[in-house]
């Protein structure tokens, strides 16, 4: 079996490995039995499904455990950060459903602190003030294999480099031009603790602390002191920091933190088919207007998907079945819209629309006849109301479901043959009308049996196949935005030679169409979540007016991962 398949039931059967952890944590009383999380985003982007995971994570680990989780902006880098993107992801996280109360934090708030504990490390010993420029530093690295060079500057007197390290704290050195780096291991096998920079001058201006810094902690040199100062139990982060970890676990001990350390749990990051989750490249898709904007509905942030019609519900669903892997993989994308499908399906109204019209005339009903039909708002709500349709001679159907030369086993509408029209009649097609010049069919002529009524039938009828229909004469027009996914490779980052990932866009990834809606389509509302009968879900976009209603296609009917799990259960 795959990866995808193993997280998505495993999860079902078993504690994931976090939880393990926490468990044997709680029962061991360690932390005097506190369970603290963080989720801690960086402010320089929108935040996407992966961070999606990481807050269910987090967040629900808290929940379910009785602890806190905290939400800290790791804003260390005033060059890239801004308070859009701040504001955007505190929204992100409210909408899917969780709440940091009042432990709303900032990597910020800690620059004096984290400044007193680099005294501190200088004082040591362990911290030097060094000259050399970022690519020099980058070239004495060395590689994994081999050990790399000392900087010329890395004995100086730690007199010295208090001095040198407060001047470049009060502004006196041009940006670039000096860093603070731990005095660690050049020969390490570990890249990290090649003596790593935890400062660096940029004269930046920074969305919080505005002017007052012109040093700025590294990521690693902030990220295991916060959740230290923040009485973090479990850091739980990404892969990639599992070779972090000795670094972090250094600095402790140089502070000489025994008490209350954080304890990093890495686990593998959330990677979607036909999806791209960096926010470099995503900033680039909302730069070169490739979208339009970082809530552009075909964009895998969370913005994107409120805007595309997926529900808080879902996404937690999702998180939930993909469970947490300790090994890097791929989860298939058609995974999220099954979760999608599955609770757009119990909360969504029901229209009839129809997208592609053909008009339809029953000849044997009278000219100037309206009948209420009636049908279910909601099929899957047990208190349902009733929505009324009008019914009259002329109709929109869809022109697929006519054909004049149908094969064997299509069971819609054909010359001779007979369909329901859904909550109404059973009609038989008796003739066409096309155009003389492209051949085009304009009028499927039809006759309807009285006695067929839906939910009234005595007509004793078979037949195979029902349609949807909107009456001409009531027919609201509306803008439904057909959005497909973004791009059309399973792996948008493997490219050929020379191109990169955005030669992998689909570009029929948006396809926009005027349709034709019942008339309670119109009482929908910015957000509004509607199953367009026999074709997807939709949900009202905010762009959308009383005179002209958007729709945005959430996701089609077909559920492609059904067909997946039946495979798969058929294999087990
Ligand atoms: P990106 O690589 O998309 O730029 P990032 O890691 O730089 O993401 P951060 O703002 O630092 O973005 O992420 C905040 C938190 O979300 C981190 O704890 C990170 O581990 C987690 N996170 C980011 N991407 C994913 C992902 N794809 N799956 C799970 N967790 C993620
Ligand atoms: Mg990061």
């Amino acid at each position: 079996m795959s990866d995808k398949g193993k997280n998505e039931t495993s999860s079902h059967t078993s504690l994931n490995f976090i939880e393990e952890i926490i468990r044997e944590d709680l029962h061991n009383n360690r932390n005097d039995g506190r369970i603290h999380t963080r989720f801690p985003p960086e402010p320089n982007g929108y935040l996407h499904i992966g961070h999606a995971k990481s807050i269910c994570l987090n967040f629900g680990l808290a929940k379910k455990y009785g602890g806190k989780c905290n939400l800290r902006f790791d804003d260390t880098n005033p060059m890239t950060e801004s308070v859009e993107y701040v504001d955007s992801i505190k929204e992100d996280v409210r909408w899917l459903g969780f709440d940091w109360e009042e432990r709303e934090f900032y990597a910020s708030d800690y620059f004096h602190a984290l400044f007193d504990f680099a005294i501190g490390l200088i004082k040591k010993g362990k911290a030097y003030v060094c000259e050399m420029s970022g690519e020099e530093i980058a070239n004495t690295r060395g590689t994994p294999t081999r050990p790399g060079k000392e900087s010329p500057w890395r004995n100086r007197p730690v007199k010295e480099n208090l001095e040198l390290f407060n001047k470049m704290r009060d502004g006196e050195f041009p940006g670039g031009t000096k860093v603070l780096r731990a005095k660690i291991d050049m020969s390490s096998p570990n890249m990290h603790m090649r003596d790593p920079v935890m400062y660096r001058i940029l004269h930046a201006p920074h969305h919080r602390t505005e002017n007052k810094w012109c040093i700025y902690p590294t990521y690693d040199w902030t990220h295991g002191q916060s959740d230290y100062i923040e009485n973090i139990t479990h850091s739980i982060c990404t892969l990639e920091f599992e070779v972090h970890r000795p670094l972090y676990d250094w600095f402790l001990d140089v502070l000489e933190i025994t008490e209350n350390r954080p304890r990093q749990i890495e686990f593998a990051r959330l990677n979607l088919t036909y999806t791209v989750m960096s926010k470099r490249k995503l900033l680039e898709l909302v730069e070169n207007k490739i979208v339009n904007g970082w809530d552009d509905p075909r964009m895998p942030t969370i913005s994107g998907l409120r805007r595309r019609g997926y529900s808080p519900e879902s996404i937690r669903t999702f998180s939930e079945k993909v469970g947490v892997a300790k090994r890097e993989n791929i989860i298939d994308v058609a995974l999220l819209e099954h979760c999608c499908r599955e609770h757009l399906n119990k909360i969504a109204s029901r229209a009839m629309v129809v997208m592609n019209p053909v008009k339809l005339i029953i000849d044997n009903y009278p000219d100037d006849k309206t009948e209420e039909m009636a049908g279910k708002i909601n099929p899957e709500d047990p208190d349902t109301l009733l929505r009324i349709i009008p019914f009259t001679k002329t109709l929109y159907i869809e022109r697929d479901d006519f054909m004049e030369d149908p094969p064997k086993k299509f069971f819609r509408l054909s010359p001779g043959k007979e369909v329901r029209l859904k909550y109404a009649y059973i009609i038989k097609c008796e003739s066409v009308v096309k155009d003389h010049e492209t051949g085009k069919i304009t009028e499927i002529h039809c006759t309807y049996d009285p006695g067929s009524r839906s939910g009234q039938d005595i007509s004793n009828k078979k037949v195979k196949g029902t349609i949807h229909w909107v009456s001409v004469d009531h027919a609201v027009k509306l803008e439904a935005r057909l959005y497909d996914r973004l791009f059309k490779t399973e792996n948008p980052d493997i490219v050929e030679e020379g191109k990169d990932f955005k030669s992998n866009l689909d570009p029929d990834s948006l396809k926009i169409v005027e349709a034709f809606g019942e008339p309670s389509v119109k009482d929908f509302t910015t957000g509004s979540k509607v199953q367009f009968e026999r074709n997807g879900y939709y949900s009202v976009d905010p762009d959308s007016t009383n005179e002209h209603k958007i729709f945005n296609r959430t996701v089609t009917l077909r559920d492609s991962w059904a067909k997946v799990l039946k495979k798969m259960n058929k294999q087990a």
